[in-house]
């Protein structure tokens, strides 16, 4: 198949790319590198079965495919808050032309949602019909309340044109390929354990998340987009394992035998107290569950990490920003 991944430049979607091309199908990427980058595709380039568009979706596109996996979106909360109206047409421009391509072309289209749409949940842990807790006017609301948009036009398409649509609900998700100044926890604390400088952790630490490795979630999303073609979802995708942001912080100062200390600064408006996925529904329709542990994922990020720290001390360094 020809398979249309947006945002494929990006954390998720290079590794998307690079596991469609694995498995003998031909890709076109499109994405503006507003918050992806060409080193996450670079070792794809010489791949005559790998096509880059550099193109924001917010304008229509005009490509002939047979499958797409929407997931171009800013997902960090710097850099979605950098620019919330771009974020938000992204979210509803953005997904009304990927949808209109896809119902020209009757093909089938899975949108990468997000465990953001609960909001600050009430319900722990977060089941798919739960309808969540999510602030309309804040900073944050560009994402979550861009991305309830997303899966509304989803669905309506769906209903409306009979369009075969999978939706997504993907938990904190990390592992290599993360931007190093992304700003998102897991890269901001090796980074800095790895410098052994302050390890900032926002608040007291006691909100929680659940992370997911980049290879479990890649799988999950596969097996989603081969469910049968009545089935829309939406499918939680993530790691069950709730942990709060401090013992994260400990356990990656240990992981890296790092000399940092904790620091405790203000935290984020709107940030969500406790996040953590009911997957039953993963489990019983995809027959999916995460395979790696919390411990084993890190280690691989903590190496990545320690790679590109020291190809930039060797002042070997591609801008991060193609914009
Ligand atoms: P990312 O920022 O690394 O990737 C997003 C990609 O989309 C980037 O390459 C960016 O340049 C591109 N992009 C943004 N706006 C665009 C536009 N208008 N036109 C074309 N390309 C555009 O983030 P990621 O972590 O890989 O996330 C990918 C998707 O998964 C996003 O939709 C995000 O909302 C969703 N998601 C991610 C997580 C996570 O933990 N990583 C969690 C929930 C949902
Ligand atoms: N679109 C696109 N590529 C296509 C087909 C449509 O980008 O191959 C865009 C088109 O610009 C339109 C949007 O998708 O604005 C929604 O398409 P739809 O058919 O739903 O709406 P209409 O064209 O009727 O406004
Ligand atoms: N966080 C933190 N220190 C950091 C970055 C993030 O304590 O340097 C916290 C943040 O406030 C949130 C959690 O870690 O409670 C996860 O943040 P992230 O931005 O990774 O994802 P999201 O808030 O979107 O789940």
């Amino acid at each position: 198949m020809r398979i249309l991944v947006t945002g494929g430049g990006g954390f998720i979607g290079s590794h998307l790319c690079e596991r469609l091309l694995k498995m003998g199908h031909e890709v076109i990427c499109v994405d503006n590198f507003f918050t992806g980058s060409k080193k996450n595709i670079i070792h794809l380039l010489d791949n005559p079965y790998f096509e880059v568009i550099r193109h924001d979706i917010t304008f229509p596109l005009y490509v002939e495919i047979d499958q797409i996996f929407h997931l171009a979106c800013p997902a960090s909360p710097i850099y979605y808050q950098k620019d919330p109206v771009q974020t938000l047409k992204t979210a509803v421009h953005g997904s009304i032309n990927i949808l209109g391509l896809a119902k020209r072309l009757r093909i089938k289209v899975l949108l990468a949602s997000t465990s953001e749409i609960y909001g600050n949940p009430q319900i722990h842990p977060q089941k798919e019909n739960y309808w969540g807790h999510v602030n309309p006017i804040g900073p944050r609301s560009c994402y979550d309340e861009g991305k309830r948009c997303s899966e509304t036009l989803f669905m309506d398409y769906h209903r409306q044109y009979n369009l075969k649509v999978k939706i997504v609900r993907i938990f904190n998700t990390y592992g290599p390929r993360m931007q190093i100044n992304d700003g998102r926890v897991i890269s901001n604390f090796i980074v800095q354990a790895l410098k052994n400088r302050d390890i900032t952790v926002y608040g007291d630490g006691s909100q929680t998340r659940s992370f997911c490795y980049i290879d479990d979630l890649i799988e999950g999303l596969l097996k989603m987009m081969n469910t049968e073609d009545g089935f829309t979802g939406p499918v939680n995708l993530g790691n069950p394992k709730e942990i709060t942001i401090l013992e994260l912080a400990k356990k990656i100062i240990q992981l890296t035998s790092s000399k940092s200390n904790i620091v405790f600064n203000s935290l984020p408006q709107d940030d969500p107290k406790r996040r953590c996925p009911d997957i039953t529904l993963a489990r019983n329709l995809l027959f999916w569950e995460p395979r790696i542990s919390l411990d084993e994922g890190l280690a691989k990020t903590i190496a990545y990490f320690k790679t590109l720290l020291k190809e930039e001390e060797k002042d070997y360094q591609i801008p991060l920003f193609f914009t």
